[in-house]
């Protein structure tokens, strides 16, 4: 198969700032992008040729979309499943649908890396406050109740301690089907980041060390000290193993607790993801080129480092205000998204600082 000409048009399932990011970065590669969202404001869109605004269920919609798109892909993974199958074949999708029915479930998103030979956190499935109490005596306590669908930047999430009232964190997280997961006791957080092409061929970037404050990664550090390094081999082979196993294109995030045991798979992200910004800048080729470039056949880029170390920090909220004093560092790559309104816990933008 040839790889897709310049000219060509990718379609983005999502308006957010990692489609804004990809859109930038195909644009650099001389391909025209379609965003389709059902927000009327779209930061991605800003920057994109041509805007769908519809909703994910619309398959009429979809359906002129894919017809009008040359490859689609997403940057949001809670697009729903259905509708993308009713309009399979009217346009190439990568990743593949399979990819994002297994990251929306956190069940069937565990037991896929248990089945490939990665270990999880114990969890159990909570529908009522009887399996609630169930779960938290076989996960034990501390343990945090997350929804099965539709939870990230710890959204949707309770954390329990001993003696806590069940019924309260039950009240939490409104009812929703859930895993109770058994807390861990992790030394560090970090994420494998991968792009596979479709030819199978795999790459990695560095592996970073990512802080997280209120269930929101905070910063991501490369280099990543030694205790990470150490599970870096064995956290690369199982994300590389899951990236086989769903046939997988593009890239793809793994996330993991570092332990004195070696590491816990948490959850993995089949796009781009915010512990990759750092490559815009700090890698050869950053995730959204390599992301591009897998979807449209074209060679993969080198993933090697850029600098000899490297700092992101999110700005999350009311940090954006510090927008003028964060230029004043030289050395520092401002990002702002072009959110207009900062909320708390919104991600408004990042900040890469490499050291050269
Ligand atoms: P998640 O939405 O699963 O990525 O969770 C957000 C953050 O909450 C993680 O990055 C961790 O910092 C923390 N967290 C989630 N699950 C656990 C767990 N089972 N044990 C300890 N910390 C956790």
């Amino acid at each position: 198969m040839k790889p897709l000409p310049p000219g060509s048009t990718i379609g983005i399932l999502g308006g957010g700032q990692l489609g804004r990011m990809l859109a930038v970065a195909a644009a650099q590669l001389g391909y025209r992008c379609h965003i389709y969202a059902p927000d009327k404001f779209s930061v991605a869109a800003e920057v994109a040729v041509e805007f769908t605004y519809a909703p994910y269920d619309d398959i009429e919609a979809l359906g002129r979309f894919a017809d009008a798109c040359d490859v689609i892909t997403f940057e949001f993974e809670n697009v729903p499943v259905a509708p993308l199958a009713a309009i399979a074949g009217r346009s190439a999708l990568h990743p593949p649908i399979g990819a994002l029915d297994i990251a929306q479930n956190r069940v069937a998103e565990k037991n896929f890396a248990r089945a490939q030979g990665g270990t999880t956190a114990p969890f159990a499935e909570v529908i009522d406050m009887a399996s609630l109490n169930t779960a938290i005596k076989e996960v034990g306590c501390p343990a945090i109740l997350k929804t099965i669908r539709m939870g990230y930047d710890g959204k949707g999430q309770a954390r329990i301690k001993q003696d806590d009232n069940l019924a309260d964190h039950w009240d939490a997280v409104g009812h929703q089907p859930c895993v109770a997961e058994g807390f861990v006791t992790f030394t560090q957080e970090f994420s494998v980041i991968l792009v596979r092409g479709q030819d199978g061929a795999i790459r990695y970037w560095d592996t970073p060390h990512n802080i997280h404050e209120d269930g929101i990664l905070a910063k991501s550090l490369i280099p990543a000290p030694a205790n990470i390094l150490k599970q870096e081999e064995a956290a690369r082979a199982l994300a590389a193993k899951m990236a086989q196993a769903m046939n997988y294109v593009g890239v793809l995030t793994c996330e993991f607790f570092a332990t004195n045991n070696g590491p816990i798979f948490n959850e993995m992200a089949p796009r781009v993801h915010n512990s990759g910004h750092w490559t815009i800048e700090g890698a050869v080729t950053s995730q959204f080129d390599n992301h591009i470039r897998a979807i449209c056949r074209l060679p993969l880029g080198d993933t090697g480092l850029a600098a000899k170390k490297i700092e992101m920090t999110n700005i999350i909220g009311g940090n954006a205000d510090e927008w003028q004093a964060l230029l004043l560092d030289s050395a520092n790559r401002l990002h702002l998204y072009g959110k207009g309104e900062s909320r708390p816990g919104r991600k408004m933008g990042h900040v890469t600082k490499l050291f050269l």
